[in-house]
């Protein structure tokens, strides 16, 4: 009789081996589905919004790979969607660290009690958040999910976690249509001093439903020119 999945049932991606996630080491990826915002400019909008028409990775399937590949892996990254809004996400990542790979967990920040606990539980080793603006440009860059008083209060406890484990995170954006330079200079500077914001060029998604693009009401909320 098969395992039960449980949490498993939420992995709906899995990537055999990433040179480029984890810089500096060669990882696979779990992708979980489902995530607490909206953005309009979101990658995994099925993974994140609909990961139902997704299949259930076999989660034998993925443990059996890490039992044979974890001596020439060097970690793990489990990402969304939106790992931490998921209940009982600590039970997968548990399972995980068993395989006694280092885990990086993709975060959107906005859950900073999970983050601390999985730190706290040592079952991540490290945070890649995604530091998505200026504050006042959240509600626009996450379809209206968080305001500005949120993700000031959330990314706040993260940078304070930050100052004082700063092995444990990295910080990361997306230039989306609309961020300008000295929006990715206002975000450089909520950061801890000796960190430094990753930013990377924001590349539109192949399949494009109707709301995986900003739309112009979007656009001139985030700041953008609308011709
Ligand atoms: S936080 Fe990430 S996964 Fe979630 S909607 Fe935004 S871009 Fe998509």
């Amino acid at each position: 009789m098969n395992e039960p999945a449980g949490v498993w049932e939420y992995v709906r991606g899995f990537e055999n081996l990433s040179l480029c996630d984890w810089p500096g080491r060669a990882t696979c990826i779990i992708f979980l589905g489902g995530c607490n915002l909206r953005c309009p400019t979101c990658h995994n909008h099925q993974l994140a919004w609909d990961m139902q028409s997704l299949p259930v990775i076999d989660h034998a399937h993925i443990k059996s790979y890490l039992r044979d590949r974890a001596g020439w892996l060097d970690g793990v990254t489990v990402t969304g969607g939106e790992p931490t809004q998921i209940h009982g996400v600590g039970e997968l990542l548990y399972e995980i660290k068993r395989f006694g790979l280092p885990v990086k967990v993709d975060t959107n920040g906005m859950r900073p009690d999970i983050v601390k606990d999985l730190l706290h539980c040592k079952l991540a080793d490290v945070f890649a958040v995604d530091v998505k603006g200026p504050y006042g440009k959240y509600p626009a860059l996450t379809g209206q999910a968080v305001s500005e008083i949120a993700a000031r209060h959330n990314l706040e406890r993260i940078f304070e976690m930050a100052a004082s484990l700063p092995d444990a995170f990295y910080f990361r954006t997306t230039r989306v249509p609309g961020l300008t330079d000295g929006d990715m200079e206002i975000a450089q500077s909520y950061l801890p001093p000796e960190f430094e914001l990753k930013i990377q060029q924001y590349v539109p998604p192949r399949r494009t439903p109707e709301h995986a693009q900003p739309d112009n009401e979007t656009r001139r909320q985030i700041g953008d020119v609308v011709i």
